[in-house]
């Protein structure tokens, strides 16, 4: 069984779309204490916004439309994402729908967290998890690696 080693210090990637930002700054502002422990990451202009509300430094991506959900996908495929906050915005359509199904889709491939509303959001900020070492199962995917073509 393949394992990864998530460190007590989380690397959290946040992500909200316009209608969702203000209610991300504002769970962030709320979680501004345990947020700043970890290593934040974000696309652009959540990240702008979240750096203003809560005087941290957050690793600012391009912006969501310009590829930034994309980065955000890349990094958790390579493994350097543990947890990802994505407020997405039910009630809108987005230009960049198949970016953010990719973002949703590696985030289940690697088997990390994800909350895409306040509620879970609080759920995972408040684990315990959040503050120590945690070994993540990786599905084991050599079976699709290795099929026969
Ligand atoms: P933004 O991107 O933070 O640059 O607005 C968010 C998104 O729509 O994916």
């Amino acid at each position: 069984m393949a394992v990864k080693i998530l460190e007590n210090r989380k690397r959290i990637a946040l992500v909200a779309h316009d209608n969702k930002k203000t209610e991300l700054i504002e769970w962030a502002k709320y979680n501004r204490v345990t947020l700043s422990k970890h290593e934040l990451y974000a696309t652009g202009t959540t990240g702008t916004l979240l750096e203003d509300a809560l005087d941290v430094s957050v690793r600012k991506l391009l912006s969501g439309p310009l590829g930034g959900d994309q980065q955000i996908g890349a990094l958790i495929a390579e493994g350097k994402i543990d947890v990802l906050i994505f407020f997405w915005d039910p009630m809108s359509a987005q230009p960049h729908d198949p970016d953010i199904k990719a973002l949703l889709r590696l985030g289940v491939v690697w088997n990390i967290p994800i909350a895409c509303d306040r509620s879970t959001a609080d759920f995972i900020l408040t684990s315990p998890l959040m503050h120590q070492e945690y070994e993540v199962i990786l599905p084991d995917y050599n079976t699709y690696l290795k099929r026969k073509l």
